[in-house]
């Protein structure tokens, strides 16, 4: 089973990827840390993560550089989203993420593209996304509580321009735009916390695995 999981930045689709990994048993993979280990790569190189040409340079990143917590930092993230706007950069990702989907086994994916150009055969869709205000929350407390590996005092509004920017380029860009595929479930975790949002996912994957059969 293939389950594509998409949404916009601190929607919740991380997590409720990870927990549908664990309770279906299928390995999974955040395909944002791709873009955030290019985004990352470029500015190890000096180069310029809006050119295209060195950012498909940084395609070619050791996988060590996977496992470096600084990819999870706010600046990694937007670095990510600008390398992800070249369409040689979703090219040269492209073949590593549909093996990962294509395994005997199944897989859980989660990105921006996945229920519409990754895996658009994928067995359950989902398209997880929540109000700006409540995923600047999630993200500003996450943050200043140090669940990124350290503490950051940063404003919850300029979390918020950074998210709502974020999802700008991503909406915008002609290349694999963030939307939900045409036959994605969408799961609106607005005032819900992480347990709901868990369980809502795994009723929303059984529900679709048993009228599929
Ligand atoms: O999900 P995450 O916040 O880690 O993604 C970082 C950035 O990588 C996103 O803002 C988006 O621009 C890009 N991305 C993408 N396609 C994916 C996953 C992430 O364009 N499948």
């Amino acid at each position: 089973m293939i389950i594509a999981v998409d949404g916009p930045t601190a929607s919740g689709k991380g997590t409720i990827a990870k927990a549908l990994a664990a309770h279906f048993g299928l390995p999974h993979l955040d395909t944002g840390l791709l873009y955030r280990a290019v985004g990352r790569q470029v500015a190890l190189d000096g180069g310029d993560p809006d050119c295209a040409e060195d950012a498909l340079a940084a395609c070619s990143f050791p996988d060590a550089l996977l496992d470096d917590p600084e990819l999870r930092s706010e600046e990694s993230g937007g670095l990510a989203s600008r390398v992800s706007i070249h369409p040689a950069v979703r090219q040269a990702l492209y073949a590593r993420q549909r093996a990962f989907a294509m395994q005997p086994a199944g897989a859980v994916l989660d990105g921006r593209d996945i229920g519409t150009v990754i895996a658009p055969d994928a067995d359950v869709k989902l398209f997880i996304t929540a109000s700006v205000q409540a995923r600047a929350r999630r993200r500003w407390l996450e943050m200043t509580a140090g669940d990124i590996g350290r503490e950051i005092d940063i404003p919850l509004a300029e979390i918020e321009r950074d998210i709502v920017a974020r999802d700008d380029r991503d909406i915008s860009r002609k290349d694999a735009p963030l939307r939900a595929a045409a036959d994605a479930l969408v799961i609106d975790t607005t005032g819900m916390n992480r347990e709901r949002a868990i369980a809502e996912a795994i009723e929303a994957v059984r529900m679709h695995r048993a009228a599929a059969r």
